[in-house]
């Protein structure tokens, strides 16, 4: 299969133009080697960002560091008030943002607003949350509390499928906390990270926040620099475990947010038509480019072709297209490595015996990398599609008839980040609920993180939670302060 999807068209270079530089100790910076960074929609070249060199780095971690002893000294007060104008500001540059998103994402120009919104209103969130020490006792026999300390400087990487709704919880986590920060987005989306650094310089200290655009060796700097206390990591489970081995040099704290296969199990008491485009859009939502997404969908067997002609249906109805063309509901794959593996799980599927595919199951024939949305049937367990994350738009449905059966099977896999259930029967699907083995698990629902409540996976798709008061947390250092009766000397 020709997988060189590029236009060669010259004419949407949009972005060529602009200026997009390193965020360093309060100033943007280019730099001498660039990469590029690509269109998905259209395989052109879009900006040659500028790649961080080691010095550039060491820079910015010797900045954050020089930053940390005056930021760690403010208040909470006074932190709160310095992020909730750099997501003001991140807001009266929406349109700017949603661009550019657009652009090097692919998503399509509502998705990429709504997941600006969301970032905005993630920080807004999270400098809410009261960090007060917990007091553990308090009697005659003393005063026992728990304070928290900021860490020091935080590195947070990123991957590419949401690249501000990932950032910004770091942004937000690190900083309200009382760290200083150094953040990597992906190479493959940098650009829109990038430009919040230049909103940030007019909002914050210099070297609070540095931002640095480079390849998976300036990841492997961050996890090595002994000069990080932390690493907040999304991505993958396999760089997940480079991380970790790597953070180990000195004992650095990670929460790492990695892949996940999640299941949703469909009871024979629903109407599939009832649910099915809830289903549809918690699998497809990003073209499938979701942590969260639904990726294995059990049906019982006395609704599965109900509910597979449902999903085939919408499947063929929504418009995949450029995020820029009006109408369009869902964008490209990415970028080239991601496309060129879902079609290669998408001929291995074809070759699987007795295998449906209703709907989909090709690259669609334009420049970009786009695949048809894809439902598959028939399919089971120790393929390709089922066994591993795919990450594209390509749902396989599953068929069960034995309810405590269909839950061994979602739990037979490395991964547990979420999982539904879909029932009519709520207090059945609690209690199914909670026999799945993931860190989070809905009923009637499926996809979607807040920034009020603790967000991971469990197994090997992570380690330690974002968000709400407990991510927040594991910014900061707990120390145990013991305290005498007020009387004794
Ligand atoms: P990836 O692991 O390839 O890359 C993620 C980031 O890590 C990039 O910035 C990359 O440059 C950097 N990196 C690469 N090698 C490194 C190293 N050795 N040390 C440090 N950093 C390194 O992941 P990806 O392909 O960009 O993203 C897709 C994956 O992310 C999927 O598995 C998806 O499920 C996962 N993801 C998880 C969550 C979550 O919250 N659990 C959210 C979004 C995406």
């Amino acid at each position: 299969m020709d997988t060189d999807r590029t236009s060669g068209s010259a004419q949407r270079k949009p972005l060529q133009d602009e200026r997009f530089g390193h965020f360093i100790d309060g100033r943007l910076e280019g730099g001498e080697t660039t990469f590029d960074v690509i269109n998905p929609s259209t395989g052109d070249v879009l900006f040659h960002c500028p790649d961080a060199s080691h010095e550039q780095f060491e820079r910015a971690v010797a900045a954050a560091r020089r930053a940390f002893p005056a930021w760690s000294k403010t208040t909470f007060e006074e932190r709160r008030d310095r992020l909730a104008r750099f997501a003001a500001a991140m807001e009266s540059r929406l349109e700017e943002l949603v661009r550019i998103l657009t652009l090097e994402q692919g998503k399509p120009l509502a998705a990429a607003r709504a997941e600006i919104v969301r970032g905005i209103g993630i920080i807004r969130h999270l400098i809410t949350i009261p960090i007060g020490p917990d007091v553990l006792r308090d009697d005659a026999s003393g005063r026992v509390e728990l304070r928290y300390k900021p860490l020091g400087v935080v590195g947070g990487i990123a991957p590419w499928n949401v690249p501000i709704v990932l950032a910004a919880p770091k942004i937000a986590s690190a900083l309200y906390t009382g760290n200083t920060m150094i953040l990597k987005p992906s190479p493959y989306t940098p650009l829109t990270t990038l430009r919040l650094g230049e909103i940030a310089q007019e909002i914050l200290p210099p070297g609070v926040l540095n931002i640095l655009a480079g390849g998976n060796d300036l990841g492997q700097w961050m996890t090595e620099h002994p000069g990080i206390d932390k690493i907040n990591f999304t991505g993958s489970v396999a760089t997940g475990k480079r991380v970790m081995a790597s953070a180990s040099a000195n004992m650095k704290r990670v929460t790492l947010e990695l892949g996940g296969n999640d299941a949703a199990i469909v009871l024979n008491d629903v109407q599939p038509k009832a649910i099915a485009e809830r289903i549809f859009q918690a699998a497809f939502a990003n073209s499938g480019q979701v942590c969260q997404a639904i990726k294995r969908l059990y049906v019982h067997a006395d609704i599965y072709e109900e509910m597979v002609a449902e999903l085939t249906a919408i499947a063929k109805r929504v418009k995949v297209g450029d995020g820029l063309e009006d109408g369009v509901d869902y964008g490209p794959l990415q970028n080239k490595a991601q496309y060129e593996r879902v079609i290669g799980i998408l001929e291995d599927t074809a070759r699987q015996p007795g295998v449906r595919i209703p709907a989909g199951g090709h690259a669609i024939d334009r420049p970009g990398y786009f695949i048809e949305p894809t439902i598959v049937a028939d399919i089971a367990e120790g393929t390709r599609l089922v066994d591993e994350e795919p990450f594209g738009p390509v749902l396989p449905v599953l068929r069960y008839t034995d309810l405590d059966d269909a839950i061994a099977r979602a739990n037979d896999t490395r991964f547990g980040l979420g999982g539904s259930v879909w029932t009519n029967d709520i207090a059945k699907g609690a209690e199914i609920a909670a026999r799945l083995e993931t860190g989070v698990a809905w009923v009637n629902h499926h996809l979607g993180v807040s920034a009020e409540y603790p967000f991971g996976g469990v197994k090997e798709s992570g380690v330690g939670r974002a968000n709400g008061e407990m991510g927040l947390k594991r910014n900061m250092e707990p120390q145990l302060i013991v305290l005498p009766p007020s009387a004794s000397a």
